[in-house]
């Protein structure tokens, strides 16, 4: 019993009380959102801003579920518990946003790397 309490202590010290390096890597990022400050933040940006911005942006209201980084993370890890830097989105805008933010990094990639898209292929 000694033993296995002092796997988890092994694994909380090394894994959990690193401080994250790299904001690109996922499960240093996921580390971040199971901590208490985030999810304490989360709480308290839904219960400021429960209607997703978006929409009543749109004319409608509808529940925000979500709390998004404005300036995502990987850009400014910095701004991760700035209050103004979120906002709240219901799960459609959010992933809207998400999916926008993704296509936008693959085109930038492209770019950098000078590949074009494929339009025709040669026969
Ligand atoms: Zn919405």
């Amino acid at each position: 019993m000694l033993k296995f309490k002092s796997m988890w202590l092994f694994l909380y010290i090394n894994i959990y009380m690193k401080p994250i390096t790299d904001w690109t890597d996922d499960t240093q990022r996921h580390r971040f959102y199971n901590s208490k400050a985030w999810k304490d933040l989360r709480t308290l940006q839904l219960s400021n801003e429960p209607l997703c911005r978006t929409c009543m942006r749109n004319g409608t209201y509808k529940q925000a579920v979500d709390v998004d980084h404005i300036i995502d993370i990987v850009v400014d890890p910095l701004l991760r518990l700035e209050i103004s830097n979120l906002q709240s989105l219901c799960r459609n805008c959010h992933s809207q946003k998400t999916y926008k933010s993704v296509q936008s990094k693959i085109e930038e990639s492209r770019e950098k790397r000078k590949i074009k898209p494929v339009t025709k292929w040669k026969t």
